[in-house]
């Protein structure tokens, strides 16, 4: 594992906690450079300071672009480019989830789903790519979920939203392959962050007592499918959404 992913460039969203702090870390032990986004300045920064603790000859930086705004992602990437030299891997992996029931949406809450969860991988999908292809390929990897294969009792925006990132995953991959740029996803089951924690009792008990293999998943989980697919033992897959699960079936 630990030469895996030496030499490459790793950008990824969301990597201020949860599953992309430890994708951020499983691509730092792999060897990777890694520049870790956040969704502020104060918080990207902070992230990064407790992977130097962790890492102290990390080879890492912190960005924070408005993901969903194509200029702010252009000059972000840039900057790592500047940094770093290139781009090979991107994680894709921020996002946010909901419960709300359909009579008590807003309008503003699912805009606000579909922007950061469809809209800002499209955007950073696009700034990576025109970077990617210059220096002759990379990997894209996307966080879906379950939920996008089975639905959601409450909440709908979160499973559409996920729904249509394997869609991109799909289409991208068939996009881009002649630019040798791999488009895969990993689709988490139920795993221990604050976007779980933060979600009601009744909606998740029921849901890990259906779990095959007997536990809530952990961020690690997630991010050992991360490295899989980001690294040369993938070089053959493109399109593939990956559940990572436990064998949950909602
Ligand atoms: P989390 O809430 O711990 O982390 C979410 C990350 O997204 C954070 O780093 C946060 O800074 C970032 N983010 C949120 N809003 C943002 C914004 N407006 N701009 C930029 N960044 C923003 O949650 P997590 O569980 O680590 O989720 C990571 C990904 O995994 C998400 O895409 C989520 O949908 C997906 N996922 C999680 C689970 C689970 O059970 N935890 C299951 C399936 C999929």
């Amino acid at each position: 594992m630990k030469d895996l992913l030496k030499g490459k460039i790793a950008v990824v969203t969301g990597g201020t906690r949860g599953i992309g702090y430890a994708i951020v870390k499983k691509y730092l032990e792999a060897g990777a450079s890694v520049a870790l986004c956040g969704s502020r300045q104060q918080t990207a920064e902070a992230a990064l300071e407790r992977i130097k603790e962790e890492f102290p000859d990390a080879s890492a930086m912190a960005i924070w672009p408005d993901l969903t705004d194509p200029q702010s992602v252009a000059r972000a990437f840039a900057e790592v480019k500047d940094k770093f030299g290139k781009i090979d891997i991107l994680a894709n992996n921020a996002g946010i989830s909901q419960s709300t029931a359909l009579y008590d949406y807003t309008e503003k809450e699912f805009d606000d789903i579909l922007e950061l969860n469809i809209k800002a991988v499209m955007v950073c999908s696009q700034a990576a790519a025109r970077i990617m292809k210059e220096d002759g390929g990379g990997v894209i990897v996307n966080t879906s979920s379950v939920v996008s294969l089975y639905g959601q009792a409450s909440g709908c925006g979160y499973p559409a939203s996920k729904y249509a990132v394997n869609g991109l995953t799909k289409s991208l991959a068939r996009e881009l392959a002649k630019d040798k740029i791999r488009v895969n996803a990993v689709a988490p089951g139920i795993i221990r962050t604050d976007m779980v924690a933060k979600l009601p009792d009744q909606m998740i008990q029921p849901l890990i007592s259906r779990i095959p293999a007997g536990r809530m998943g952990e961020p690690e989980d997630i991010a050992n499918a991360f490295l899989f697919l980001s690294s040369d033992l993938a070089s053959y897959i493109t399109g593939a959404v990956l559940s990572v699960d436990g064998g949950v079936i909602i």
